[in-house]
């Protein structure tokens, strides 16, 4: 057993050993993909996008990738998108960046809906260590049969010096023909095969609910049943293959929280409160357009008694950053809005929670004001 009610039975994939550790760097080398599946989690903003993001940071050019790796001390990447198989330069390109630039020891693994040898093979020219092939799941029953291209790039793989895996989610009704499927994957010798629980997102909901899909309450946004079935086939001692079973929650409550500690642990200021959920707490003053933002800060640290390296100064943001117990000492004779925010220590900063710390000096900017 894992955390979370994840699972597996026979190794783990060093991919997966470094996702649960938050020392992979996550890779969306496009959003586009031609498959459509009707359960694709991809949010909105990057669905059908050919956008780039290195974690939550979009990517404007390779320095932002090297950058984001950085930052939670990446040990490996997992390539994903849309299919990274569609924009095959660009994918060689960050596969031949990363290694270069990290060395032959940083692993990377990429995730594929298109069953194309040619592309593949030149990707494991380029240094890529593993693939993990996406089976549509009306082929998982005819995958025992001829299996057409799906099984034709598993089984010619291990010609190019790379680990090959599959990875699906796993649909609760359609246990038999995962049954079948697995059969034949340990037939062909898979290194391994990954079962994801089909969960709900923001994207896929309606498509689930229209084709009768309900939500299990004990159990995040993960599909009735499907944990049950994942769980069956992992415990079944008929299969010799390497299973593993990752639930919804464990992608949440692990992996990413993790990889948020990691970035937190790297980034954060020596004054920022670091959260057992990977977030930080700040006091911040939001500095007025109008106003000079280096002397306004200048104000701010010589009221709170704040030193140099106790504080800093956002520019993007327009805002002075401190300890959040500092600020609310002195909050109260601020002639400026100051908060103290809860907000994910990644790029794009995404603010969780915000209390005013005086309200009553600035109605109108917390919303109080006629
Ligand atoms: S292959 Fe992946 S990215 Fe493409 S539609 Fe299916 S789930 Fe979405």
């Amino acid at each position: 057993m894992l955390p979370m009610a994840s699972s597996h039975r026979g190794p783990l994939s060093a991919a997966c050993t470094q996702c649960q550790e938050g020392r992979k760097l996550v890779l969306f080398v496009t959003g586009l993909c031609r498959f459509r599946c009707f359960y694709c989690p991809v949010s909105e903003r990057r669905n059908q996008k050919d956008v780039i993001y290195a974690n939550e940071r979009r990517v404007l050019d390779d320095a932002d990738v090297l950058e984001e790796a950085r930052a939670i001390g990446a040990s490996g990447t997992g390539i994903t998108g849309g299919d990274p198989l569609g924009p095959i330069d660009r994918t060689v390109h960050y596969v031949e960046l990363l290694k270069r630039e990290f060395g032959p020891g940083h692993n990377i693994h990429l995730y594929t809906h298109e069953p194309n040898a040619a592309k593949l093979e030149r990707l494991a020219r380029a240094g890529l260590d593993e693939f993990r092939l996406h089976i549509p799941h009306y082929l998982w029953g005819p995958l025992s049969g001829d299996g057409g291209a799906y099984r034709a790039v598993l089984e010619a793989a291990p010609s190019w010096g790379i680990r090959r895996g599959v990875e699906i989610p796993v649909l609760p009704e359609k246990e038999a023909e995962l049954r079948r499927l697995l059969h034949a994957l340990e037939g062909i010798g898979v290194d391994f095969v990954n079962l994801n629980e089909l969960e709900f997102s923001e994207t896929n909901e309606t498509k689930l609910h229209e084709r009768g899909y309900t939500q299990d309450p004990r159990n995040g946004w993960g599909v009735r049943g499907s944990r049950a079935v994942a769980e069956r086939l992992v415990r079944d001692g008929s299969f010799r293959l390497p299973l593993h079973y990752c639930s919804s929650r464990f992608k949440d409550g692990v992996q990413l929280r993790q990889r948020l500690k990691r970035r937190a642990e790297r980034t954060a200021p020596s004054f920022a409160e670091l959260t057992p959920d990977g977030t930080v707490v700040l006091g911040i003053v939001e500095i007025p357009l109008d106003r000079d933002l280096a002397r306004a800060a200048r104000r701010v640290a010589g009221l709170a008694g704040a030193a140099k390296g106790d504080y800093r100064v956002d520019l993007g943001r327009r805002r002075v950053e401190l300890d959040a117990r500092r600020l609310r000492r002195v909050a109260a004779r601020l002639r400026l809005p100051a908060f103290e925010v809860e907000e994910y220590p990644t790029a794009d900063a995404l603010e969780v929670e915000r209390t005013p710390l005086n309200p009553a000096a600035f109605p109108e900017a917390f919303g109080g004001g006629e």
